[in-house]
């Protein structure tokens, strides 16, 4: 039986009846545009996270884009991102004008190197983007105290990672600003696209809310150029029927990632990732070429809450990621590559200065080994063994 990386319907269909009786108020009630229902689902996500302002948006993109413009980043301002994340971290630092300038990342939480970040510090960096990358916090205290001494403001990029926390703190509210997405493969799935933009500043938080209707207040009366960053009613009232189940969707997705562990680390030639080696970027070194496992399976650091947006896997040496990639296929198992070329490497950002562009090989090194396998939460057991045993038949060759 073929097993596929995602499936939304899975997920969605059990929820028809509620969503149908979601979508028929919308219809009645005909308020298509910041209707009651984004009021209401702003304020559950601001609850959830423990956070004073939420703000639905059009997309995690433009959750993104809109916290750097109340942000006021300028052109030719500088702003940390990782090398090894989703391209819209870096696009929109780069549709405001402002340089992306690429940090190396962790080989063990795929996190941006907070030592590397602070080397690439110069007088124009103004902001700094960690991305929780896969459902797991970055290294949020070393990276606060990083924006702290150098007067950087913080953007947490949260979109594999709403309801992730970080010693306690949820993701996303810890900088100035945080974004999220709700496209369907995140964990917190919609029904099309659709983002948040989350805050704990009333004057950051009011001024983003106008930027989200171009920087207009009152109707008509425009004081900045800001843009359309809404997100629908209907989009919000389906939502809020979702957010409801998930605690359990984040659970399910726990539950699957511990049984990966479990079973995948019995194998031979099969070592976890140990936490010991991140932050310190010699010691990583070490560990990746002493390591000569045939696969490392990811961890989650004790002071987080991982909510495996995906499960990752590294598959070291050359060619192997790529021939792993290919049985699991011909077994008919999901399986992808987040991501194949990191952003230094883009065509799109081969102009930049050299000095945004250097210094990424752990993140090179990860583009050419990640997998990550299927984790959705509605994954059946039998599907998880599926999955185990294609594994287990690969490492036999
Ligand atoms: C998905 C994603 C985004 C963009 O979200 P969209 O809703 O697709 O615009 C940004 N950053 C990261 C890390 C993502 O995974």
């Amino acid at each position: 039986m073929p097993v596929p990386l995602l499936d939304v319907n899975a997920q969605n269909h059990p929820l028809e009846s509620e969503l149908l009786e979601a979508f028929t108020r919308v219809l009645r009630h005909g308020r298509f545009i910041m209707g009651p229902e984004m009021e209401t689902f702003e304020k559950e996500v601001a609850d959830m996270l423990g956070c004073r302002h939420a703000l639905a948006v059009s997309s995690g993109t433009d959750a993104l884009l809109l916290g750097l413009m109340a942000l006021d980043l300028q052109p030719g301002d500088e702003v940390l991102c990782p090398a090894f994340t989703f391209f819209a971290t870096a696009g929109a630092v780069s549709r405001l004008g402002a340089v992306p300038v690429f940090t190396d990342v962790c080989p063990v939480c795929f996190n941006m190197d907070v030592n590397d970040a602070r080397a690439k510090i110069t007088p124009r960096t103004r902001a700094v983007i960690p991305v929780h990358l896969f459902g797991q916090s970055a290294d949020m205290d070393a990276l606060l105290a990083l924006a702290k001494d150098n007067n950087l403001r913080v953007l947490e990029d949260g979109a594999q990672a709403i309801g992730a926390t970080y010693k306690g703190r949820a993701c996303g509210t810890m900088g100035d600003f945080g974004a999220f997405s709700f496209f369907p493969s995140k964990n917190l799935g919609g029904f099309g696209d659709g983002g948040m933009l989350v805050t704990n500043d009333d004057s950051l938080a009011e001024y983003a809310r106008v930027q989200r209707v171009h920087g207009m207040k009152p109707k008509y009366y425009h004081h900045h150029v800001g843009g359309n960053f809404r997100l629908d009613t209907i989009q919000c009232a389906l939502l809020s029927v979702k957010l409801k189940h998930y605690a359990t969707y984040t659970a399910q997705r726990q539950a699957n990632a511990a049984h990966y562990a479990e079973a995948l680390s019995k194998l031979p030639g099969v070592v976890t990732a140990d936490p010991a080696h991140c932050k310190c970027p010699a010691s990583q070194e070490a560990w990746l070429t002493a390591n000569t496992a045939r696969l490392i399976l990811p961890v989650a650091y004790p002071h987080n809450t991982h909510i495996w947006n995906q499960f990752t896997l590294l598959v070291p040496g050359e060619g192997r990621r790529d021939a792993l990639r290919n049985h699991l296929q011909a077994a008919g198992i999901g399986c992808e590559i987040y991501y194949p070329l990191t952003l230094d490497q883009q065509p799109c950002f081969g102009h930049l200065p050299e000095s945004s562009r250097t210094g990424c090989g752990v993140a090179h090194r990860m583009a050419g080994e990640v997998l990550s396998l299927p984790i959705y939460g509605e994954l059946t057991e039998v599907q998880r063994g599926e999955v185990i045993a294609a594994i287990a038949s690969w490492l036999k060759h």
